[in-house]
């Protein structure tokens, strides 16, 4: 071998190991590089981690923060519903003024299509609807569809273990006073999808008390001014309303009629037909009344076979066309006997307005009595006008003026 071999041998000796520590090198900081990105993953998988468990305590205490929002509103709503339930207490005892308040305080929270408040009937403890809102429309009981009358009701909110009933289209709150008495019921109806929930039976259970002493109230007070047999208002609440209508109209000068009505020959009906279908026949003409009358005016039961009602804010015009509407309607109306046999009867009418002369309200009362004699001589059956001067031009077939 020459030396020149061994030369190159070492040469190639020193070169591979000159690579081979290159290459060592190299894959060391490599290594180290790799080594690195792991701990920095590592470290970067540990703050995700951190992230969402502090994500997670950030949801938590959103969701805290909404419900103690969400209570603090269902406060201030239960505020503003007792405010209304107690503003309705104290404006009006009416029980169809506080009603229409409680239906319009419950149906500004809890959303329905219908909405219906029953009553419990004291003599039979059934259930009758009182005052239903469809949509924005107010339907008196005279006027609601007697098919919405739902036999089970009450025997379901005796027996309820809830104290609101809940169901995917109904919402029933029973309205009760001192642990067991039942007022009555709210109902609602929805018919779309949305279902009664949490919300409504939150609002409900917490307003109901107070709607309920609120009617209880009210029931006390109208039972005080309603006539027994005909549930029309009695000569006493007469005598108040006509000297509170009568102060009201002659200070702001606004119109006033009064219209007094007699059955003809109700003696004779009595007679013929006994005493108990004549009452029978007393509470279908209220009824007819009621049903005919407007939301302003009021119907009392003057005496016997006597009604009358105040007309607030009706000229005699008005005040006659409802006369003779009256008239018609209850001359033309299928009275019945227990048996079902139909029953026919008339009334005379006598309607008397305020005028500047008339100084007090016995006066009113005093004309229309006129004009209602007037009528019964002239053959019953008549509304008649008490005027001050005649107006034989004016007189129409069934209406004539008497004074
Ligand atoms: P007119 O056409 O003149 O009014 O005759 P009338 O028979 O109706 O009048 P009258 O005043 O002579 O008689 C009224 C009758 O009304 C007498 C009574 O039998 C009847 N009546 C009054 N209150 C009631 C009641 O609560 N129930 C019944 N069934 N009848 C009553
Ligand atoms: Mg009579
Ligand atoms: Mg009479």
């Amino acid at each position: 071998m020459s030396i020149f071999l061994y030369t190159f041998f070492f040469l190639l000796f020193l070169f591979l190991g000159a690579v081979s520590l290159f290459l060592s090198l190299s894959l060391g900081r490599e290594e180290k590089k790799a080594r690195n990105l792991l701990s920095e993953n590592l470290r970067q998988k540990e703050r995700l981690k951190e992230l969402i468990s502090e994500k997670k305590n950030l949801e938590e205490d959103y969701n805290d923060l909404y419900q103690r929002d969400l209570k603090r509103q269902h406060g201030i709503e239960e505020l503003s519903a007792s405010r209304e339930i107690g503003i309705a207490v104290s404006s009006s005892i009416e029980l169809r003024e506080v009603l229409k308040v409680i239906l319009k305080v419950v149906t500004d929270s809890v959303q329905t299509k219908e909405t219906t408040i029953y009553l419990v009937r004291e003599e039979s403890e059934e259930l009758y609807p009182k005052i239903q809102k469809i949509g924005s429309k107010i339907i008196l009981e005279e006027s609601i569809d007697s098919s919405v009358l739902e036999p089970g009701l009450l025997g379901m909110v005796r027996n309820r273990k809830e104290n609101i009933i809940l169901n995917s289209s109904y919402c029933f709150a029973p309205l009760i006073v001192e642990e067991k008495k039942i007022l009555g019921l709210i109902k609602f109806r929805r018919e779309d999808t949305r279902p009664f929930g949490e919300e409504e039976r939150w609002f409900l259970e917490n307003v109901s008390k107070q709607i309920s002493f609120a009617l209880r109230n009210a029931l006390l007070y109208e039972k005080s001014v309603t006539d027994g047999l005909t549930k029309l208002y009695n000569h006493n609440h007469f005598e108040d309303s006509l000297q509170n209508q009568f102060f009201v109209s002659r200070r702001y000068k606004r119109k006033l009629s009064l219209l007094l009505l007699d059955i003809d020959h109700f003696k004779r009906f009595n007679d013929e037909y006994g005493h108990q279908t004549g009452d029978l026949v007393l509470i279908k003409l209220s009824q007819l009344i009621k049903k005919t009358i407007r939301d302003a005016d009021r119907a009392y039961r003057y005496g016997g076979e006597e009604m009358v009602i105040i007309l607030p804010d009706t000229a005699q015009e008005e005040a006659s066309i409802l006369g003779e509407r009256l008239r018609r309607i209850i001359e033309t109306h299928q009275f019945a006997n227990f048996k079902g046999e139909p029953l026919y009867l008339t009334v005379s009418l006598g309607i008397s307005s305020l005028t500047e002369d008339i100084t007090k309200k016995e006066d009113l009362v005093w004309r229309a009595d006129q004009a209602l004699y007037q009528a019964k001589r002239e053959g019953r059956n008549k509304t008649v006008l008490y005027r001050n001067h005649e107006d034989t031009n004016n007189v129409q077939s069934k209406l004539c003026y008497s004074g």
